[in-house]
């Protein structure tokens, strides 16, 4: 059965990601980088999202042989001109976590007034053949920063990213919720409405890998 491999370790990225493929490409088997623990850490030296998630999916393309998948995302806030951006995970510095990043983003916009709090997370997803053949996903979902945390679902910047329109944090809402709305599922599905187009071209291209050809 012809694979591909998910450019990341993380198990809920991977689910999401299997169960679209399923129903898009039932023959497609879906790997994660656990499957490949000869690749190391991929470092992220890009300065755009869409610069980092090519960055790791050339790299595991290259390495595996294989179509590789990677996503980049993170928080931009207008008012700090797009930053904390593709270094959102990284805000507060070494050592950084998702307490010390948010409480940093709170008191960085302590001043900013309630009109002006506009902010987006952002998502690339990103496909690529080893000979470097792409798809690019892109999701964005527009929200605002709020003036305390709320909620305590989810991760990151969830609990002060105020959605308007549901009323409430992303932190206040279940996965499900949030799955159905967050900037990296709109980014797979605009990933995934590429797909065949995609797929039919390179799979032909990849025919003589020896990995593919299982
Ligand atoms: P990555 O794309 O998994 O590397 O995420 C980069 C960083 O952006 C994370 O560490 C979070 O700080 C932030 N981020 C990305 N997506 C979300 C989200 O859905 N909720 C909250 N924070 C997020």
């Amino acid at each position: 059965m012809p694979k591909i491999v998910l450019a990341t370790n993380n198990a809920g990225k991977i689910r999401e990601l299997f169960a679209l493929m399923a129903q898009l490409q039932p023959d497609i088997e879906v790997l994660g980088l656990r499957d490949f623990p000869e690749i190391g850490d991929i470092p992220e030296t890009g300065t755009t999202f869409e610069e980092n998630a090519r960055i790791k999916a050339l790299a595991v393309a290259v390495a595996t042989g294989l179509v590789a998948v990677a996503d980049d995302s993170g928080l931009a806030v207008d008012a700090l001109g797009g930053a904390p951006g593709v270094y959102s995970a990284r805000y507060s510095g070494e050592g950084a976590t998702d307490a010390r990043n948010t409480a940093k983003l709170l008191t960085v916009m302590d001043s900013v007034a309630d009109g002006e709090r506009g902010c987006h997370f952002a998502c690339v997803m990103l496909a690529a053949t080893p000979d470097g053949q792409e798809i690019v996903g892109r999701g964005i979902w527009p929200g605002r920063v709020a003036r305390e945390p709320r909620g305590g679902n989810g991760f990151g910047y969830d609990p002060v990213f105020f959605d308007p329109v549901l009323g409430c944090t992303a932190a206040e809402m279940d996965a499900e919720t949030k799955n159905a709305c967050s900037h990296r599922s709109l980014a797979l599905r605009d990933l995934m409405r590429q797909w065949p187009t995609f797929w039919a071209k390179v799979a032909h291209s990849l025919r003589g890998n020896a990995r593919c050809a299982e």
